[in-house]
């Protein structure tokens, strides 16, 4: 295992910013990781882990030890009608999807085409068009960075949430993500609860290969390619508020979008709030918001992580003012 000194992430993040990494090491196994955390703390660096930086937001240089978890072990048992896949963390999150999925292995078709890697999936419970990460999650095996302990987490014991897990908070922040466990079926019987999944499966009954496509289909026309224009997907999460101040806000916008999510509580777009409050298509310098999707902020080709900060920013106070609700952001910004 090799720590090299200034590297650049260029590469190592979707939205294409420039900046550069004190030291960096690519881990393949748990033993370079092993022998990069001795590194980290015989020279008293500071640490932070990176899949495949689509999540991630990078504002400055960084300080310290960029460990790059490269693991990419994939093992698959079959048991009767379960079968159960083994990947390490550095397992290309779509390539599982697709490889599962075009050989019979069902349940993560809905997930296609999320960008980064295996091991950052259960950090915020990946989700789109109607399924999350934790549907299929069995457990996360995890290494302490502190302790050097090795354990794994059952699906509970990650406390799984609509974008959000036990890794966001000060319980598990400490954790590295090794692999994950998930379970898939040999019965190819899709879930298709997503509205606008079902209008483009037209309400007929599909198979998981269809779903698989359709979902490839539709974020390709909606989403744009970090490879061609820098962005890290969503960067607000969709807000969860009181049912009572729906009420209210659909006095001053009637056409307001809701989704129940609990007894008492409702999800809102975040994309239509943005979208409403006229962000959409919106420039600054080299930033700015997508023209066809309200929630991606987008790097023009020389912008800056500090310029994405201060949008994020601007967005979330305006929202804030116009329907008294914060916007929480997504990605880790560093
Ligand atoms: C075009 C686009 C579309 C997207 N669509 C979706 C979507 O539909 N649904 C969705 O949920 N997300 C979406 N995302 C966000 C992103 O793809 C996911 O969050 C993905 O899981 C991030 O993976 P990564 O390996 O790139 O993470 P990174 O950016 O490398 O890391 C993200 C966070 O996880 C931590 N981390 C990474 N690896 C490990 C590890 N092994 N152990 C411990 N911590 C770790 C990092 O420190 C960081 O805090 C999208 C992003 C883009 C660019």
């Amino acid at each position: 295992m090799h720590i090299s000194e200034n590297v650049s992430l260029r590469d190592h993040n979707s939205f294409g910013f420039d900046i550069s990494a004190e030291h960096f090491c690519s881990a393949k196994s748990l033993e370079e990781i092993q022998e990069a955390l001795q590194w980290q703390k015989k020279h008293n660096k500071p640490l932070l882990v990176l899949g495949g930086g689509s999540n991630t937001v990078f504002t400055r240089n960084v300080d310290g030890l960029v460990l790059h978890v490269a693991i990419d072990q994939l093992t698959t048992e079959h048991n009767g009608n379960n079968i159960n896949v083994y990947a390490g963390a550095g397992v290309s999150w779509h390539q599982l999807v697709k490889q599962t999925v075009f050989s019979g292995q069902y349940g993560l078709e809905n997930l296609a085409l999320i960008p980064g890697n295996a091991g950052a999936a259960p950090i915020q419970n990946i989700g789109a068009y109607g399924k999350e990460l934790c549907d299929n999650l069995i457990s996360v095996d995890v290494l302490h960075r502190e302790t050097g302990e090795t354990t794994t987490l059952n699906r509970k014991e990650c406390d799984f949430d609509y974008r959000h897990s036990i890794f966001k908070t000060p319980a598990g922040a400490d954790f590295i993500v090794l692999g994950i466990r998930i379970h898939l079926s040999p019965q190819d019987k899709p879930v298709i609860t997503y509205q606008a999944l079902k209008d483009a499966m037209q309400n007929r009954p599909s198979t998981a290969r269809e779903v698989f496509d359709q979902v490839c289909l539709m974020r390709q026309s909606k989403l744009p390619d970090p490879k061609v224009i820098g962005n890290a997907g969503s960067f607000f999460k969709n807000p969860v508020i009181p049912c009572q101040q729906v009420d209210t806000l659909r006095k001053e916008y009637p056409d307001l979008p809701v989704f129940p999510y609990s007894n008492t509580e409702c999800k809102l777009p975040a994309a239509w709030l943005i979208d409403r409050a006229g962000w959409k298509g919106h420039r600054t310098g080299d930033v700015g918001v997508h023209n066809k999707q309200a929630l991606v902020l987008v790097n023009h080709g020389g912008g800056n992580g500090q310029q994405i900060a201060i949008l994020a920013d601007e967005i979330q106070k305006d929202v804030k003012q116009r329907y008294r609700i914060h916007l929480e952001r997504e990605p880790t910004i560093y």
